[in-house]
């Protein structure tokens, strides 16, 4: 197959620096798509098969790239290795679901037992789920909390909670806000996949007046809805001050404050909340805390949360024939209590801050902007050079800049998502991230000309 055209979208018509030995940056990415294709023949004949019964032989938005994607044929602790027989460190990390990497002996003995002594789908309550819960809600400050299959499930019941709580239709969100596969906001309204929309009105991330005016202006309001620091961004952070504005206004109006901490609750032992001093109603989880296994949660104040009390005959209905599912619930509490202790989670992310410094510090003076806190780093690459990027509409991608560096960086055996996403996952070894800034250092001196502001 051969390589797909560059858009000229992503075409620059600057010339690069000798050193690369290519003329401009749609140059230099048609000769890494020309290697890319021939260092992965296997997963070109994957994909080709794919197709045949998956759209674009894809089942997650997410992981699509062109000229096709690679397939994955196995991993160990924080390394996977492709079906082309390329060893890469994981840098993608499940976006977060992958904390414990691939082979964590606790995990796998866990899952293992689970699988062994105790049988799968036992269509029943069982004690795995009430012992999840309780360390769950001690360790994220919640009076209650329910289980749902994912993140997505996770932000849909609890906005279904504080509409019943407040007797109110509305939910303010941000701009560049992603809260799963059908609550996405990546410009000033819902993109078309989202659920109910008339429902949400959009205020801008980081901004304090547009979201003091928009939840204190708006009436109606159930809910606001945030994440402390944007995944999609990636890794845009928000500021003290404008996630407490966002609290001080939701509980002026009555509205429930969600903190969406489906990425953000590793970045501390108490997650993110406990770093900037939240105190949200209702908080939303998911990822890692189901020890890889698929898994949401949502919990938080006691009076809203009994809205789901089935002893009451009014209760809103919770369902999902996997929310309890064993599997998650063990390897999660194994996970949460065993492996990702609170000593640990500190540990780590100071661990991803000397990380993402040591990245700020090669690429200041150059068109690449790090951004992030703890184990999550988004890479961006930005004609202004801007470093403090505080929201979506601030920044100015450059995707052949982002392309080219996904490529290469790939070749140098790091593996990550195309929009520079990266979440670490424990025992990645120190010296895997120094060869990692190293590397970057090689790509922003190949491609200086390019690169430099
Ligand atoms: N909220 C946030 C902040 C997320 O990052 C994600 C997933 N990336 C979700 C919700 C949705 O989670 P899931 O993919 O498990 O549905």
């Amino acid at each position: 197959m051969a390589p797909s055209v560059v858009t000229p979208s992503i075409i620059d018509d600057v010339k690069i620096h000798v050193k690369s030995g290519h003329a401009n940056v749609a140059e230099a990415i048609e000769a890494a798509k020309t290697r890319f294709v021939e260092r992965n023949p296997t997963s070109l004949k994957l994909h080709e098969e794919a197709v045949k019964s998956l759209p674009g032989g894809n089942t997650r938005s997410l992981l699509h790239t062109a000229p096709f994607p690679i397939y994955m044929k196995s991993g160990t602790d924080y390394r996977v290795v492709s079906e082309d027989g390329h060893t890469y460190t994981d840098f993608v990390g499940e976006l977060t679901a992958g904390l414990y990497g691939h082979s964590d002996p606790l995990i796998q003995s866990t899952l293992i037992s689970v699988i062994k002594d105790v049988g799968m789908n036992l269509g029943a309550t069982t004690k795995f789920e009430s012992q999840h819960a309780a360390l769950l809600c001690s360790r994220f400050n919640l009076d209650l909390i329910r289980f749902t299959n994912s993140g997505t499930e996770a932000n849909l019941n609890a906005i279904q909670a504080a509409k019943r709580f407040t007797g109110k239709r509305k939910v303010v969100v941000f701009t560049g806000g992603y809260h799963g596969g059908c609550f996405s906001f990546p410009e000033d309204k819902p993109t078309e996949n989202s659920v109910d929309l008339d429902e949400w009105i959009v205020a801008e991330y980081n901004d304090i007046e547009s979201a003091k005016s928009t939840i204190e202006g708006s009436g109606d309001v159930a809910a606001v809805l945030v994440e402390g620091m944007q995944g999609a961004g990636p890794a845009i952070v928000g500021t003290h001050e404008f996630l407490h504005q966002i609290q001080e206004s939701a509980r002026k109006v009555g509205a429930v404050f969600i903190l969406d901490e489906v990425m953000t609750s590793r970045l501390a032992p108490g997650g993110l909340q406990e770093l900037e001093k939240l105190s949200p109603d209702l908080t939303s989880l998911g990822k890692y805390l189901g020890g890889g296994i698929t898994f949401g949660a949502f919990g938080g104040r006691g009076d809203i949360m009994r809205i789901y009390d089935p002893r009451d005959g009014k209760a809103l209905a919770h369902s999902g024939t996997f929310n309890n599912n064993v599997l998650g619930m063990a390897a999660g509490y194994t996970g949460l209590s065993q492996v990702y202790t609170p000593e640990v989670a500190v540990k780590v992310n100071e661990a991803g801050d000397s990380f993402r410094q040591k990245l700020q510090a090669i690429s200041q003076g150059t068109k690449m902007t790090v951004t992030g806190r703890g184990t999550i780093v988004g890479i961006h690459f930005v004609d202004d050079g801007k470093k403090d990027i505080a929201s979506n509409r601030e920044r100015r991608d450059n995707w052949g800049l982002k392309e080219l560096f996904w490529l290469e960086l790939m070749e140098d055996g790091f593996w990550m998502t195309k929009r520079g996403y990266i979440a670490l996952i424990l025992g990645t070894p120190d010296a895997e991230l120094d060869r990692f800034v190293e590397c970057v250092k090689r790509f922003l001196e190949r491609h200086e000309w390019l690169l430099k502001l």
